[in-house]
């Protein structure tokens, strides 16, 4: 899948996000190494520290699935601009694939960019380290 495409998918997913607090509305779209794409938004409730991120939304659907390897994920959001991952979901990202690519931008406004985990979390602490 190109990377408009499943930016355009995060991008409908970040319509459904639920956040009455910060109204920043994130979405996620994350293929699958088998082509299959899961979608995810961020979700806000009022104990803030229990809010969940888009990326981690998507990343966390798809391993309850059984889905295991991913080849890459689009973030788009509500300043419809590059919105990097914090760094709780690059810690995710890294856990689950070290060569995932992540694609962050706005169809809208023809930014399309793409990175490497190392690219976002260099040096990171993996099982490697274990
Ligand atoms: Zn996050």
């Amino acid at each position: 899948m190109e990377n408009f495409k499943l930016l355009e998918l995060a991008e409908q997913a970040k319509e459904n996000a639920y956040v009455p607090y910060s109204k920043f509305k994130v979405g996620a779209a994350l293929l699958t190494k088998n082509g299959k794409v899961y979608t995810g938004c961020n979700v806000e409730v009022a104990s803030f520290g229990a809010t969940n991120c888009a990326e981690r939304t998507a990343i966390f659907k798809a391993i309850s699935e059984g889905e295991t390897e991913f080849e890459k994920i689009a973030v788009a959001s509500s300043n419809d601009d590059e919105t990097f991952p914090c760094g709780i979901c690059r810690q995710v990202i890294v856990e689950f694939s070290k060569d995932l690519k992540i694609i962050l931008g706005s169809t809208s406004k023809n930014i399309i960019k793409e990175y490497t985990i190392d690219d976002l979390l260099p040096h990171s602490f993996t099982s490697d380290d274990l």
